[in-house]
């Protein structure tokens, strides 16, 4: 489904990603493990046309991304929920939603919108009490269900998450992580950077550790899990 072969990102004169190849089957929910700065983000960014990569292929269902916009990219069916989610904070909830929803809206309203925003809004029930009230006065964890609740309601068939634990308290992390095993038991692909390894490798049924913009290790997270290297430097074993 993702086959990303290659690529090379980065800022500038500044390189970050060297030569990174990684695949997500679909269905399939993969995660990426790394300390801080090893370029997670700067993957999430390339692969959603956020940031123009420059050598590599990102092919998505046989088509190449590599040198689309970023609202080309969402209407492919790739979908980024950011890292530190971005919502709009003056606009409501609704709004915010509406946002995600901008693809079926224009040129004609009700195309589904009623139907996405109620499959959203059943996934998170806190989001339909909280409709009419501006983002910013939601908590951490309500703004992380907003934000994967913006993305869904483009229709991804691929879900790119970037650090969805960051900021949270632990048991507002598992409600997120149990959300994230949802929505991949119900065949959404996902893709997963995470510095909290612990919750990404018990998520995921595939992980790529990278480290310095390079992939320097790929396996089941079962053995991921396993793995002493993993263990002594992202488990703190
Ligand atoms: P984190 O979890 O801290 O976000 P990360 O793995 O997501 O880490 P990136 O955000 O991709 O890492 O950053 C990788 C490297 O790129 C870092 O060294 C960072 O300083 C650098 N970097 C990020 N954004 C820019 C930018 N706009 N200009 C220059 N360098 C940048």
């Amino acid at each position: 489904m993702l086959d990303v072969t290659g690529l090379d990102a980065g800022y500038g004169e500044i390189q970050i990603l060297r030569g990174l190849s990684l695949t997500v089957e679909p269905g399939e929910c993969v995660c990426l493990v790394g300390a801080n700065g090893a370029g997670k983000t700067t993957l999430m960014r390339s692969l959603s046309g956020l940031l123009r990569p420059v050598g590599g292929s990102i092919r998505f269902d046989g088509q190449e991304l590599a040198r689309l916009s970023a609202h080309d990219v969402v209407t492919r069916g790739v979908a980024l929920v950011p890292e530190g989610r971005r919502v709009f904070g003056p606009l409501t909830v609704r709004d915010n939603l509406e946002m995600g929803a901008f693809r079926h809206l224009w040129p004609r309203r009700n195309d589904g919108f009623g139907r996405d925003l109620d499959f959203v809004l059943t996934l998170f029930p806190r989001l339909r009490e909280r409709l009419q009230q501006p983002a910013g006065t939601l908590s951490g964890g309500e703004q992380q269900m907003l934000a994967i609740g913006r993305a869904l309601m483009t229709r991804p068939k691929l879900l790119l998450l970037d650090e969805p634990s960051m900021g949270l308290a632990p048991l507002v992390v598992k409600e997120i992580f149990a959300t994230i095993r949802a929505l991949n038991a119900e065949g959404m692909a996902i893709l997963l950077a995470e510095q909290n390894a612990r919750m990404a490798l018990r998520t995921a049924s595939r992980g790529y550790v990278i480290a310095e913009g390079r992939i320097v290790n790929s396996a089941d997270t079962a053995a991921l899990q396993r793995d002493p290297a993993v263990q002594e430097a992202y488990l703190g074993f």
